[in-house]
C-alpha cells in the first residue's frame, strides 16, 4: 500500500490543519505556506485520484462539486472572484499526488502561480 499523503493525515487528523470547509466527500483547508491573502486548498477525501485528469475521467461530479465549494469558500472568506490552480505532474509542480484544488484569492502578485 502506498504511504499516506499529507492530505490523508490531515483527512485523519493525524496533523492539523485550518479546516475552513468539510462535507462527506470534499475537504477544504489552508495552505500552509499561502500565495495569495486567500489560499484554500479544496480536496477529495478519497485517495482514489492523483490528479485532475483522473478525478475528471473517474468521477466528474466530484469535479463539479469542488468548483462549487471554491466559490463558496472565495464568497465567504474573500471578494468572491478567484483563481483555481490545479497542478497536475511534478513538472507542473505537484507535489502532493492526491487530487486537489489550490483556490487563491486577493491581490495575487504579478505573475504568481501556485
Ligand atoms: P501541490 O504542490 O501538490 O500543487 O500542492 C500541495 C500544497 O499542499 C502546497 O501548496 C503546500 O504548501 C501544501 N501543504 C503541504 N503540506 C501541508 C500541510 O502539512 N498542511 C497544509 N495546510 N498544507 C500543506
Amino acid at each position: 500500500m502506498a504511504e499516506p499523503t499529507v492530505f490523508e493525515k490531515i483527512i485523519a487528523r493525524e496533523i492539523p490543519a485550518e479546516i475552513v470547509l468539510e462535507n462527506d466527500r470534499l475537504i477544504a483547508f489552508t495552505d500552509i505556506k499561502p500565495q495569495a491573502p486567500m489560499h484554500v486548498v479544496v480536496t477529495p477525501k478519497t485517495a482514489q485520484y492523483r490528479d485532475v485528469v483522473e478525478l475528471a475521467a473517474g468521477d466528474p461530479d466530484l469535479l463539479a462539486e469542488m468548483v462549487q465549494v471554491a466559490r463558496a469558500i472565495a464568497r465567504e472568506r474573500a471578494e468572491g472572484d478567484f483563481r483555481l490552480v490545479f497542478n497536475t505532474g511534478e513538472l507542473a509542480g505537484q507535489t502532493v499526488f492526491h487530487v486537489h484544488a489550490h483556490v487563491l484569492a486577493g491581490s495575487l502578485g504579478e505573475g504568481s502561480l501556485a
